[in-house]
């Protein structure tokens, strides 16, 4: 087992279920404010330096909802179906349409997902929409999350022919899998043609877990660390709403910020218009700067435009303990 790994597994996680409160009240912002030192100046520097270029790089990942709904109650997440505030939406088509084919007139072949804060199969389009995203961008590096409760092993053999890389989040107190899920990894498991077992994971989680702060708006979250550094995703990521609004990253589930609305204006004016710019600059001078970055306690450090490819390694890895366990019990 690799180390990160122990840690997370044999310390960490049983912790988190047995001491709650210690592990939410003194753990977590102890790991906020670690986290922050270490990569703060660097990170700092290094965003400081790419805001700078000229002209500015393009985004390396780029997330659309669809569709803002999700069928969980996860008690960490702001939008599980029980908190939602949002209005509901749905991406029209034409939007769809048109945000990928500048995609593709960009020659944009870093990550995209059809997702956001939402679950993306109660979108009944998402196959047909996987399939145009596949057809007109095809060096990108197509992934998705699920929670499974929707998929069928008929859409999940459509979706696998578009997609590089799907992770399938099992939630459930006990930690079991949920029937579809069942179902699709002995599936997984008795498929030899396709490499699924090397481009999908499922991973299980608690509903009631403590997870991260998201941007401070987790439920489950209370004594939260006050970051102090910046961050790269609004330097690095295009996070588009069902209306074409652009948020300000992954964490602002709720769209508190728009920087841009591609229903008005096309991709690129968006990425370098004034209200981008504004928040970015804000986010250089750090992270108490902007209300939802202040107890932000996401970490993100990577440029690179395939960075999801390693964290995927990771994952495969991952998901092939997973088998090989399920295989002996
Ligand atoms: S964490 Fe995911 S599955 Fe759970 S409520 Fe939130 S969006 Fe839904
Ligand atoms: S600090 Fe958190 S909320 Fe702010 S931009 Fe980064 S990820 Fe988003």
């Amino acid at each position: 087992m690799q180390p990160t790994r122990f840690w997370q597994n044999r310390i960490i996680a049983p912790m988190e279920k047995k001491y709650p409160e210690f592990y939410q009240n003194q753990l977590c912002p102890m790991k906020g404010s670690a986290e922050d030192i270490f990569y703060g100046a660097a990170m700092g520097r290094s965003i400081r330096k790419l805001s700078q270029a000229k002209p500015f790089h393009l985004f390396s990942k780029v997330e659309i909802e669809t569709i803002n709904r999700c069928n969980n109650d996860c008690s960490f997440c702001p939008v599980n179906r029980n908190c939602d505030t949002r209005a509901f939406k749905m991406m029209s088509r034409d939007l769809f349409l048109s945000i990928i084919r500048q995609l593709e007139e960009l020659q944009y072949s870093g990550s995209l997902c059809l997702f956001s804060n939402n679950e993306p199969l109660l979108d009944k389009r998402i196959v047909e929409f996987h399939q145009i995203a596949r057809r007109f961008l095809p060096n990108s590096y197509i992934y998705l999350y699920t929670n499974g409760e929707l998929l069928t092993i008929e859409k999940f053999q459509k979706l696998m022919r578009c997609l590089d890389y799907i992770i399938i989040d099992n939630y459930s107190d006990d930690m079991s899998l949920i029937n579809p899920i069942k179902i699709i990894k002995d599936f997984i498991i008795s498929d030899t043609d396709n490499n699924y077992q090397e481009r999908a994971l499922i991973q299980s989680f608690r509903k009631n877990a403590i997870r991260s702060t998201r941007g401070g708006q987790a439920n489950n979250r209370h004594n939260l660390y006050q970051r102090k550094s910046s961050c790269v995703l609004p330097f690095s990521q295009l996070v588009i709403r069902p209306d074409g609004k652009i948020s300000l990253c992954c964490q602002d589930a709720l769209g508190k910020y728009t920087l841009g609305d591609l229903a008005q204006q096309p991709v690129l004016d968006a990425w370098n218009g004034e209200e981008y710019w504004k928040m970015r600059n804000l986010i250089l001078k750090g992270g108490h700067q902007i209300d939802l970055c202040r107890f932000c306690d996401h970490f993100h450090y990577l440029f690179h435009p395939f960075s999801i490819k390693s964290q995927c390694r990771d994952k495969i890895r991952r998901n092939l303990e997973i088998i090989k366990i399920s295989k002996k019990s």
